[in-house]
């Protein structure tokens, strides 16, 4: 079996609709490249100025159909170009091997707070004090590399107190499940609308040996309802409008008097107005606010 690869360097504001673009033909996921991450600590206080551009890469599995699709995505590029402009792309043809070499050689073991994540093929020395969360990039979203899920696990390391009951909404791959049960949550429920993602989530919780803490479901707010008593924290990195959607629908009333919501997977701006203003609505009072590459995490109190 051979692969197409679709790299592409794109301004930043447009990885989002890139990715939408490719994911409609590619099976395993889109890897965003932000360039080095910082080799060391990230420091909070003083975070690097955002990349003007990032690449993006996705493998299209060259099966029967496979020209039709890449006519299809280059269409989809020249539509956004008018947008914004950008390069080309470029195409490579890989083999299967070649395919998994490059596919792994995009993640790498990586540094966020005390939380070390390591994809199952790398080795990672811990130093004291560090958590270790092994993922492995499946078809789920959620690997560390996308500035939302590090806004939410810095949230985390800041908000989570030891013994904690934790909802997880919009799982992904799992990671800030994990998280959560790594630094000390009781309980946690992670749920997805995405059967793919449970999949994958479902892996990553027994791989890590939390299984006995996190409990993997299909479903969204509905589904939390059924689970009794409010929570002690909400993780929710969704996109600003699913969140609007579920603040009004009650994900305030999921949380207890005096728990926190962390919401994520927006930009400053507009969509972040709307979110504070849909969370305010909830009942929930922003207190925190965490920023990378033009990405942001609410952090809000129950009343
Ligand atoms: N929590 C992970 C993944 C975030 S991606 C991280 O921080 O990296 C967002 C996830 O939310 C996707 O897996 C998507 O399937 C899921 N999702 C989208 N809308 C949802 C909804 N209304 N309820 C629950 N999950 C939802």
């Amino acid at each position: 079996m051979r692969w197409l690869e679709i790299s592409v360097q794109v301004p930043t504001e447009l990885a989002d609709p890139i990715a939408e673009v490719l994911s409609r033909y590619v099976p395993h996921g889109i890897a965003f490249d932000y360039g080095p991450p910082p080799a060391v600590e990230t420091d909070w206080e003083r975070p690097p100025p955002p990349p003007p551009v990032l690449t993006v890469r996705a493998y299209l599995p060259m099966t029967e159909g496979w020209e039709a699709a890449r006519h299809r995505i280059e269409e989809g590029f020249w539509h956004l170009r008018q947008i914004l402009p950008f390069p080309p792309p470029e195409f490579r043809v890989i083999d299967e091997t070649a395919w998994e070499e490059a596919w792994k050689a995009h993640y790498d073991v990586l540094r966020v707070g005390s939380f070390v994540i390591k994809p199952s093929w790398r080795e990672a020395a811990l130093r004291p004090g560090e958590l270790l969360i092994e993922l492995d990039p499946g078809m789920a979203f959620g690997t560390g590399t996308h500035p939302t899920t590090r806004l939410c696990l810095q949230a985390l390391a800041e908000w989570l107190e030891p013994g904690s009951r934790i909802l997880d909404l919009g799982t992904g791959s799992g990671i800030l499940a994990i998280a959560a049960a790594r630094k000390g949550a009781a309980v946690v429920w992670a749920l997805d609308i995405d059967p793919v993602a449970v999949r994958v989530a479902q892996e990553n919780v027994r791989r890590n040996g939390v299984a006995d803490r996190v409990h993997v479901r299909e479903g969204s707010l509905e589904a939390a309802r059924a689970l009794g008593e409010p929570f002690d924290g909400i993780l929710a990195n969704i996109l600003a409008p699913v969140i609007v959607r579920l603040c009004a629908e009650g994900l305030g009333d999921r949380v207890r008097p005096g728990g926190w919501v962390v919401a994520s997977g927006f930009f400053a701006g507009e969509q972040e107005e709307a979110v504070g203003q849909a969370m305010a609505a909830a009942g929930l009072r922003v207190r925190a606010r965490w920023e990378e590459d033009g990405w942001v995490a609410l952090g809000a109190r129950k009343e």
